[in-house]
């Protein structure tokens, strides 16, 4: 992996200048209007100006993108195609995607507000590695052959679903992409993928760069649009064989009864968490801690699924984590995404920026004190900037730590004993993450055992990386992981194929 230099605000502005945005579908190998020619607007949430048009897709072009990913699943073009080829043009397309990480992390700073060295530096170069890394695998995985008895021969092989609905949201657009893009593709699916509304365009490019890699015509497809009308007219959809999810339960929730009252696709729900972070008394490196912790909650302005919004400290050291805490968000400017030192951009859009203010206001009704941040600064840029807020006092049944927020919130909940850490952190309808600070193997491990989530960091705010699956229990996931080989598995079928041999004359 080459690493790309994080650009100036001076070389950012020319870049913008530049800047080619294609806001068209991208249907069977080419750019196209809706059918009906329908655009909607998108605005750059760190200076609230329209940045862009882009095309609004209908039912009608879902059908269409639908029938060209069908045509292409059909003929073989892609899922017969020797492993080894495919294998070597998506890692050309990863290649292309690394050598543009500036232009496209620029296009996700602009449309999502996200900082420029967290888009350059991180969410590109992760979104080259994942199509990368599930593009190696192409060729090295195996199947089976099954203990049959003498005279058979059974095989158990996996096969492409056909054609695979993909439904991403707008907290990281590329990744989240490439994190359904690289494993469907890579074991021999076609694909229709909908970007959130907010966030469409950097995966316009990324499809475009799959073109000028080798993707066949009609393997990848892009279609733009509201949720309401393309994501459920995929929902929906018989064409499709499997549709991969991630974003709010709510929604998640309706791709089930799609699927049910539709054709029983496979469906992959990736949603929403409210993840405990628990400190345990024989912490002594607060600041080490406090890093990770604010990591953990603020990284991406708290615009995460697995944000460890829940802050459970032993009430022994609470002061002595709050005070490291305080000193660690220094090093956390807030402001222009484009500058580089900035490390908390906007959040996606002003009505997202309101709801999360209205739960701390909401919290603070219930009792929490704002002990940082809490309001909107930054207003004469036009843009939506909340600074990280950590509110003290809360209880684990106030809707502050019960609800997701999805924004730069800390609720700091104190308990007492081991029991109680667990039995508050598992107190939650969600399940995607947890971290816990220990320097005790025996409470590390009995606690990671204890907690009901599907990725635990110990002495760290860690998702693990590619080689490790990545979902949530209980209603932040259902039906598969994403990312290592485990998300091979999900975009797959198994077949056996029982082979009868005839005796020997
Ligand atoms: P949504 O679940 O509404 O959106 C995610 C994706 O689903 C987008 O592509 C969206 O399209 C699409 N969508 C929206 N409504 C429908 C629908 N009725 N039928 C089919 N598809 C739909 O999340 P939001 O972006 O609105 O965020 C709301 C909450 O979701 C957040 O506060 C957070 O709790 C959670 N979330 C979780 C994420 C995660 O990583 N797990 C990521 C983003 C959000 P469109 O953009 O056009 O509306």
């Amino acid at each position: 992996m080459t690493e790309t230099a994080i650009p100036s605000p001076d070389e950012s502005r020319a870049a913008i200048a530049d800047l080619r945005l294609d806001a068209r579908l991208f249907i069977d190998g080419e750019f196209r209007e809706a059918a009906d020619g329908a655009r909607f607007g998108t605005v750059n949430p760190a200076t609230g100006e329209q940045l862009a048009e882009v095309a609004k897709g209908s039912a009608a072009d879902v059908d269409a993108a639908v029938a060209a990913a069908r045509r292409a699943a059909d003929d073989g073009r892609w899922s017969r195609r020797n492993p080894a080829d495919r294998k070597q043009i998506l890692v050309r397309w990863a290649d292309l995607i690394e050598a543009s990480g500036r232009e496209i992390g620029l296009i996700e700073t602009l449309d999502a507000g996200k900082p420029i060295t967290d888009t350059v530096g991180l969410d590109v170069p992760e979104t080259a590695n994942c199509i990368r890394w599930h593009a190696e695998a192409a060729d090295k995985l195996y199947g089976q052959v099954a203990p049959a008895p003498e005279g058979v021969v059974a095989t158990i092989t996996r096969e492409p679903l056909g054609v695979v609905g993909a439904v991403i949201p707008w907290n990281y657009p590329a990744q989240m992409a490439a994190w359904k893009l690289g494993p469907a593709l890579a074991t021999g699916n076609t694909v229709v993928i909908k970007p959130a509304s907010t966030t469409s365009l950097s995966l316009l490019r990324i499809a475009e760069l799959g073109r000028e890699a080798g993707i066949p015509d009609g393997v990848l497809n892009v279609v733009t649009g509201p949720g309401d009308v393309v994501g459920e007219a995929m929902g929906r959809h018989p064409g499709i064989d499997g549709l991969a999810f991630t974003g709010s339960t709510e929604v998640g929730r309706h791709f089930l009864t799609w699927s049910a009252e539709s054709n029983l696709k496979r469906v992959l729900l990736e949603l929403g968490g409210k993840s405990p972070q628990l400190v345990f008394p024989d912490v002594t490196d607060f600041a080490s801690m406090a890093a990770n912790a604010a990591i953990a909650i603020f990284w991406n302005m708290g615009e995460n699924c697995s944000a460890g919004s829940r802050l459970l400290v032993h009430r022994s050291v609470k002061d002595q984590v709050l005070e490291a805490l305080k000193a660690e968000l220094e090093q956390w400017p807030v402001g222009d995404p484009l500058d580089p030192a900035t490390r908390i951009g906007a959040m996606i859009n002003r009505s997202h920026m309101e709801k999360v203010l209205d739960h701390i206001e909401l919290g603070m009704g219930e009792g929490a004190r704002v002990i940082t941040g809490g309001e909107q600064i930054l207003r004469d840029t036009g843009g939506f900037f909340i600074p990280p807020t950590i509110l003290d006092n809360v209880r684990n049944d106030m809707r502050v730590a019960q609800e997701e927020i999805f924004g730069p919130v800390l609720s700091v909940i104190e308990f007492e004993t081991e029991e109680e850490a667990v039995r508050l952190a598992n107190d939650t309808v969600y399940g995607l993450a947890a971290s816990l600070y220990t320097r005790d193997l025996n409470v590390a491990h009995r606690v990671a055992r204890d907690l009901r989530a599907g990725v635990v960091g110990v002495n760290a705010y860690a998702e693990g990386d590619m080689t490790t699956p990545f979902g949530g229990y209980k209603l932040s996931g259902f039906g598969g992981h994403d990312k290592s080989v485990h998300a091979h598995d999900q975009y797959t079928e198994t077949k056996t194929t029982w082979i009868q041999l005839a005796p020997r004359t």
